[in-house]
């Protein structure tokens, strides 16, 4: 039985695995040096040097993925933005699914307090800009549907690297001499579709001098990625400037002229592009919240305004999941039915029947759920027997409702190599899960949507045993689908 089990949750290799060593040795060289020369690169956290890169963790041979899920997951990315563009324009909704949380979690508080200043004193810009990222996981103990894990609104990642990895893994298997599998990469232009939903609102605000402002943080690791942006930006409208700031820079420089133009740098601003601004850390003090509110109030259009920001709360994902919440936002009963398809269990822990339910299945069996705070960028939920330990801390305090239990997805093991800087020249085959992530483009206002579009796709894959794999954190790398 638990070797049938075993099977039944594995996907083979793409190549027959262990590759012999002199040809491991020199295909992991030939890759490190492709990854380098192509921009599949960070600056190293361990060994900083501004002048410096590494190539990005990476996985050699690409994952297989279930191609129905794939396209699944492909399919249903205009409908998710639909979905968030509404839930984000509704005031009434937000505030009730956050109103407990906000009073306890300090950040969403403060993201929340900027959100009300706003509703208040109102904003010069209506239109918002979505960049979005769906991720989602095969579930082995449902047929490897795809169950979502989170829908990113802020500074969603790797669209820029993991526009490489076509290249990369035909580069790879080319070398390896299996050509006949060529055929089964997907292409993927998220990097080019992102940059045409920053142009398509760069050209709604209007003025062709205006710039594009990047939000970033005091230092920048993952450069490449942004970079990719950057460049690609002006490689489809050359007249274009990118300016890059810290949060900390615009408290400092930018400001409002009498017609809510933002300036920084003498320079007007067409259109705002955070890579930061997620976490309590990229604001200091409370000068970068002022920053955030000037930016906020501006004609700038924001990417994401407050009110996406909000919306891709941990919180809202788990209201969202309550029967009859989709329906207030999908109209069509099929598009509803594709997202609940995606859903997977997420439970409350507020101080009601639900709240107190979800706090004893959490107490007897933790190994089943992940509990998560209303954090990004990885590296903050809790597993396994962590879980219980948390809950039974937290269970009679406030700060409960702060989190959410959610099912533990359990996604198919393959085998591969994980390749990350300084690891042997002949790397062993490790146990590897993945998560997919789809890249939406949605541009609208709270009246209409102008544009709505699925640009493209990444791979994150860590060790099977990981809880979690940030690529930058440590257990995760970047790879690409190999679809089945
Ligand atoms: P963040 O916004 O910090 O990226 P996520 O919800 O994506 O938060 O969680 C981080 C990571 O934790 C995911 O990339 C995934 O590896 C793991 N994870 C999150 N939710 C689940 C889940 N329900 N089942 C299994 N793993 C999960
Ligand atoms: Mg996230
Ligand atoms: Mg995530």
């Amino acid at each position: 039985m638990s070797q049938l089990k075993a099977l039944k949750h594995h996907f083979d290799s793409v190549l027959p695995l262990p590759i012999n060593d002199k040809q491991l040795k020199e295909i992991v060289r030939k890759a490190k040096d492709w990854a380098l020369m192509h921009g599949v690169a960070m600056r190293s956290k361990t060994t900083f040097c501004e002048d410096a890169l590494q190539f990005a963790p990476f996985i050699l041979v690409p994952s297989p993925f279930p191609r129905k899920e794939f396209q699944k997951a492909i399919d249903i990315q205009p409908t998710l933005n639909e979905m968030m563009h509404w839930v984000a324009h509704n005031p009434d909704f937000l505030r009730n699914c956050l109103k407990d949380t906000v009073a306890v979690d300090e950040f969403t508080g403060n993201l929340f307090n900027v959100y009300e200043q706003i509703l208040t004193e109102g904003t010069a810009q209506k239109i918002s800009l979505g960049l979005l990222r769906s991720d989602y996981m095969a579930h082995s103990d449902a047929g490897n549907r795809i169950n979502q894990v989170e829908i990113n609104t802020i500074a969603s990642s790797f669209a820029g690297i993991s526009s490489q990895f076509p290249s990369f893994n035909r580069f790879v298997l080319s070398e390896l001499g299996h050509l006949d599998k060529l055929k089964n990469l997907p292409e993927n232009h998220a990097l080019r579709g992102l940059c045409e939903g920053l142009l398509e609102a760069w050209k709604l605000y209007g003025n062709p001098n205006a710039v594009i402002l990047f939000i970033v943080e005091e230092v920048t690791y993952n450069i490449c990625d942004q970079r990719f942006h950057e460049f690609e930006l002006v490689r489809l409208q050359p007249q274009i400037e990118i300016v890059r700031c810290t949060l900390t820079e615009i408290a400092t420089y930018a400001t409002l002229d009498s017609n809510k133009k933002l300036i920084v740098d003498g320079k007007e601003v067409a259109v705002i592009y955070f890579r930061a601004g997620y976490e309590p850390s990229h604001y200091p003090s409370q000068k970068e919240w002022h920053a955030r509110v000037l930016m906020e109030k501006s004609l700038a259009i924001k990417c994401p305004s407050i009110q996406y920001h909000l919306a891709g709360t941990k919180k809202v994902q788990q209201v969202l999941a309550k029967s009859g919440a989709l329906e207030k936002f999908l109209s069509e009963s099929w598009k509803v039915d594709a997202v609940k398809n995606i859903f997977t269990g997420l439970y409350s822990l507020d101080f009601d029947e639900h709240g107190n339910k979800a706090v004893q299945m959490a107490l007897d069996s933790p190994e089943r759920f992940v509990l998560k705070p209303q954090r990004e960028g990885g590296g903050h939920n809790v597993y396994g027997e962590e879980v219980r330990e948390a809950v039974l801390k937290m269970k009679d305090k406030k700060e409960r409702t702060a989190w959410i239990l959610m099912d533990r997805i359990n996604p198919p093991v393959t085998s591969g190599y994980m390749i990350r800087p300084g690891c042997p020249d002949k790397p062993d085959v490790v146990d590897l899960v993945s998560e997919l992530g789809i890249f939406g483009v949605i541009i609208g206002d709270s009246e209409k949507i102008i544009c709505n579009r699925q640009v493209g796709h990444m791979l994150r894959t860590k060790i099977s045993t990981a809880n979690e794999g940030g690529v930058a954190a440590g257990l995760g790398a970047l790879d690409s689908p190999y679809l089945i």
